[in-house]
This record gives C-alpha cells, structure tokens and sequence, in this order.
C-alpha cells in the first residue's frame, strides 16, 4: 500500500514475493526513514491459524512512524493487512509444533528526496517466511557477552523504535561475540555504562529469589511485546515483576536469566560474561521460572488452552 501526500494509506494489492522498485533518492536509501515489526502465525491442531496480539504490533509502528516523521497505516488497516496475507499464504504455516509463520511489516520513505527531509511518500508492505522452532530439541540456553564499548541506542535518539536504524550499529558487535562463540550481545546503558539494556533483538529478565526484574522502558529500549506479555503472565502466576533500573552486577548475581522476543520466544541464558569474568547459572541455565514462562506463553500463542486474554485472533 501506498500513502497519499496527505499521509493516507490505499488499501494495497497482493503480490508474489520478489524485488520492489525504488527510486535511488527514495527516503528511506538515503536518510533511513524505515520501520519494520515482526510477528508469528501459529497452525493448530485443528487447522485454524493465530494471530498473537497483532494490534500490539500496529500501535508501536505506529508511534514509532511518529518519531522517524513518517505516516502509517491505521491499526485496523495494519491488522487486515496481516490477516489477508497470512490467508494467502495458509500454505506456508507449518503445522502445529513445527514452527510458525514469521510476517514482516515494513513502512518506508519510498518517495524522492534530495536535500535531508521526510520523503514525500511512503509504502507499507508485508512479506512472510516459514521458520522453525527456534529450539529444535527442548529449551537451549544461550551465552551473552557483554560489550560495553559498543551502544545500540543514546538518550533521545530512536533506540526505543523499531527503526532499520538501530539494526546496523550492532552488527559488528554481534560478528564479533558470535565469532568468539556467543550467541550474542547485551548492551549496557550508553550514559553511566551500567544499566541494562537489552541484546540485539530481544529484551532481558533476571530472576532473584522468585522476583522478576527487567530494565524500565525509558526511551532506548524497544518495547517488546513479548516483555510485555511476560511481565503480565509472570505477575498472573504470582511473581512480583519489578521494571526499574537493573545494574549489570546484579544480573550477575541473580538466580536465572531470560531473555524475551517474537523469535527467541524465552530463552533462557546459560552464561555472561562481562569484562572476562563469565558466570554461568544454574541447571544447566534452564531456569525453573524461564521454563515456567516459556510454556505459559507457548501455551496461549499456539492454541494449546483456552485464551482467556483475548491476546489470539483466529484468520481462517
Ligand atoms: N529488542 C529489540 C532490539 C528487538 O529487535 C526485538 C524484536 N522485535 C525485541 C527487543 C523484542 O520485541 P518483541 O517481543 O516485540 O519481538
């Protein structure tokens, strides 16, 4: 779909995956004027296919698209815009426990520009890719380095929004931690150097005597959904979630560590390692509250019990 000049979306048209035409002064080339989300079709046993909170999706693009001077797609048309290619791709969803349907929006500055300015146009687009499960054989925990020279987002910059922007900066930072063996990087706050962030693409959690604590959303971490949805299963289950400021010592000294996003789900973390001391957590790294979470929230996105929430939409 494109927008007019006045920022309105048309209703858009489906077509076969394969190169889109840009102009080379198109905003977002040169000026990164891109916003992406990214969400999960889940098949059940009977067929149908779920939808996990995709309006929680549409809202953050859009206040994002506020941030980076772009209109965007309304929630409703966003929320249409994904079931109707997810129907049209009902083929491509695995079945039920072999993975999931990823969907991946994407709002730029199609338009011209040439001197630094919002472009003129926009294009909203969808596309979609079968991906397995991200565990193939039970839960796996993952080994973080902590770079701490490295900073994926500044205070009042776009750390909080999920920009093409933020993407670039920690990809050498992540080549780096994966060629020494890591799965990835977490990052400390960019002011004091000592608060947690988030890693690469996922939000984090440390466990300490069955209290949940998780960096506060403060404007340069992104806001994920599935931390939001976590913070509400956990303080559901009866665990007390506190999001505040969380030092990177005191993750050190917690009794497990998680971290949460649409493709990690809950990962639980074996390892970190900050400044050459690596500490490892205990069974194995396979916390009985990541574990615990984990199924919960599995439990809702697949179908596999009734959705009291209402976070599922059904598309067939
Ligand atoms: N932080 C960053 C930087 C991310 O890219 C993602 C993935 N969207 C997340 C956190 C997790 O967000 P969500 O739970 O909405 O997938």
């Amino acid at each position: 779909a494109k927008s007019s000049e006045d920022g309105i979306f048309s209703k858009g048209e489906m077509q076969y995956f394969g190169p889109i035409q840009l102009s080379p002064s198109a905003g977002v080339l040169n000026y990164g004027q891109g916003i992406f989300e990214g969400l999960k079709a889940y098949r059940k046993a009977d067929g149908s296919i779920l939808l996990f909170r995709p309006e929680e999706n549409a809202m953050r693009m859009r206040s994002g698209a506020e941030r980076m001077c772009m209109p965007s797609p309304t929630v409703e048309h966003f929320v249409d815009a994904v079931k109707q290619t997810v129907l049209a791709n009902k083929r491509w969803v695995p079945p039920p426990g072999k993975g999931a349907l990823y969907i991946r929006p994407l709002l730029m500055g199609s338009g011209s520009v040439l001197g630094l300015a919002p472009a003129p146009e926009y294009t909203f687009l969808i596309f979609v890719s079968p991906v397995g499960n991200y565990f193939k054989e039970g839960l796996a925990p993952i080994n973080l380095l902590v770079d701490d020279k490295v900073h994926r987002a500044t205070p009042g910059g776009t750390g909080c929004v999920k920009t093409i922007v933020n993407y670039a900066p920690v990809l050498q930072a992540q080549s780096r931690a994966k060629a020494k063996g890591y799965s990835d990087v977490l990052y400390l706050d960019a002011v004091h150097n000592k608060y947690l962030e988030e890693v690469s693409s996922c939000n984090v959690f440390a466990v300490k005597d069955k209290v949940i604590s998780t960096p506060a959303m403060n404007g340069t971490i992104l806001p994920g959904i599935t931390r939001k949805s976590i913070i509400e299963v956990s303080r559901s289950l009866g665990f007390q979630v506190e999001e505040r400021l969380v030092p990177i010592e005191e993750l050190l000294d917690a009794d497990e560590v998680f971290c949460t996003g649409t493709a990690v789900v809950v990962s639980p973390v074996g390892s970190i390692t900050y400044h050459g001391r690596r500490v490892e957590y205990g069974n194995n790294g396979v916390g009985i509250v990541s574990q615990q979470l984990y199924s919960a929230l599995t439990t809702l996105q697949m179908g596999l019990a009734d959705d009291n929430l209402g976070w599922t939409i059904t598309v067939n």
